[in-house]
């Protein structure tokens, strides 16, 4: 249903008759959207994938084959291509957040033609495209990207949703800082990262270190980590974050798909590298976060829960 020109924020009533979700995932990476969906037993009926870097890719063939319709470039993506996808129920993605990071000194920001920062405006345009498209059928939404972005960024990004972004910490239902910005019509997303700042839920660091190798959690949380490997030290004097027999030592990679809620070997695919696999992981979504975005969606949309109560 569309208002004014504008995103739509309405939240529609439950419906008497649930459908499986049809959902167009923008920047895809290694499909944590529909790992989480199906984690959280949806019955998905098409999943669109687009997304352009080949490891990503291979990730998410690996874990869920044709299962995953990939649809390549956003930018290539037209109004006639669009429709042939319809209805879509879902749309969700994290722009490239390397342009807009503040822990990246030569961020070219969201306007620079020459840099990743203005695919916003692709999600934007999708979105607008879709509703258009289908002013009968509702999209649920979600865009997210990093909480560092400077306060322009925030205001033009925030300004062409009509609202300002909800922020969601990872730190508090994982060991890792990861505060992010989420703007969306998911329904209760504010309530969600209120609801999440005071839970109890909140796993320690040593829950995710591979056992009976003497591996001990040196620190509390993670800083945030990223697509870099520096990331994996702590803070300005570059501390070990664990102790493996007294000696210093960063997550392994099997330690990350965890730490981030991926089930171990998720990002295993092939001769990928440890670098190139945390690469992929450093810019994923955190799989608990996103649960809980999802989770009211369970209402609107046919899943494994409710033929089991029936
Ligand atoms: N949320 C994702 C990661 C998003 S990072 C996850 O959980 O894995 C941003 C992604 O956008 C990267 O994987 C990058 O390869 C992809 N991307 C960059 N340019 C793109 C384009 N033109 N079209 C589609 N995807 C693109």
């Amino acid at each position: 249903m569309i208002f004014n020109n504008k995103v739509s924020h309405f939240v529609p009533p439950v419906p008497e008759c649930k459908t499986p979700i049809r959902v167009l995932s923008l920047f895809d990476g290694i499909s944590t959207g529909l790992y989480v969906l199906r984690k959280l037993k949806f019955l998905v009926d098409a999943y669109y994938a687009s997304e352009v870097e080949d490891d990503a890719i291979r990730v998410s063939k690996f874990n869920f084959g044709d299962k995953i319709i990939q649809i390549g470039d956003i930018t290539k993506l037209n109004k006639d291509y669009l429709e042939s996808l319809l209805p879509i129920d879902l749309i969700i993605g994290g722009s490239p957040c390397t342009d807009l990071s503040k822990v990246n000194p030569a961020r070219k920001g969201l306007l620079d033609f020459t840099g990743t920062g203005i695919l916003f405006f692709d999600f934007y345009r999708i979105l607008k495209e879709i509703q258009i498209l289908q002013p009968d059928h509702h999209v649920f939404w979600l865009f997210e990207n990093v909480a560092s972005m400077d306060i322009s960024s925030r205001s033009i990004i925030s300004r062409f949703f009509n609202m300002p972004p909800v922020i969601l910490n990872a730190k508090y239902i994982s060991p890792q800082e990861r505060q992010r910005f989420f703007w969306g019509n998911i329904p209760n997303l504010q309530k969600i990262a209120d609801v999440l700042k005071h839970s109890n839920l909140s796993s320690s660091l040593n829950d995710h270190l591979t056992s009976n190798l003497n591996r001990v959690a040196a620190v509390r949380k993670l800083r945030t980590v990223t697509a870099n490997r520096n990331s994996l030290k702590q803070g300005p004097t570059r501390e070990d974050p664990i102790l493996m027999d007294g000696e210093g030592d960063v997550p392994w990679v099997t330690e990350l798909e965890s730490i981030f809620g991926f089930k171990s070997h998720y990002t295993d695919v092939g001769d990928l590298s440890i670098c190139r696999r945390q690469r992929l992981i450093g810019k994923s979504w955190s799989v608990p976060v996103v649960e809980s975005i999802f989770k009211p969606l369970l209402e609107y949309f046919s899943n494994e829960l409710d033929s089991e109560k029936n």
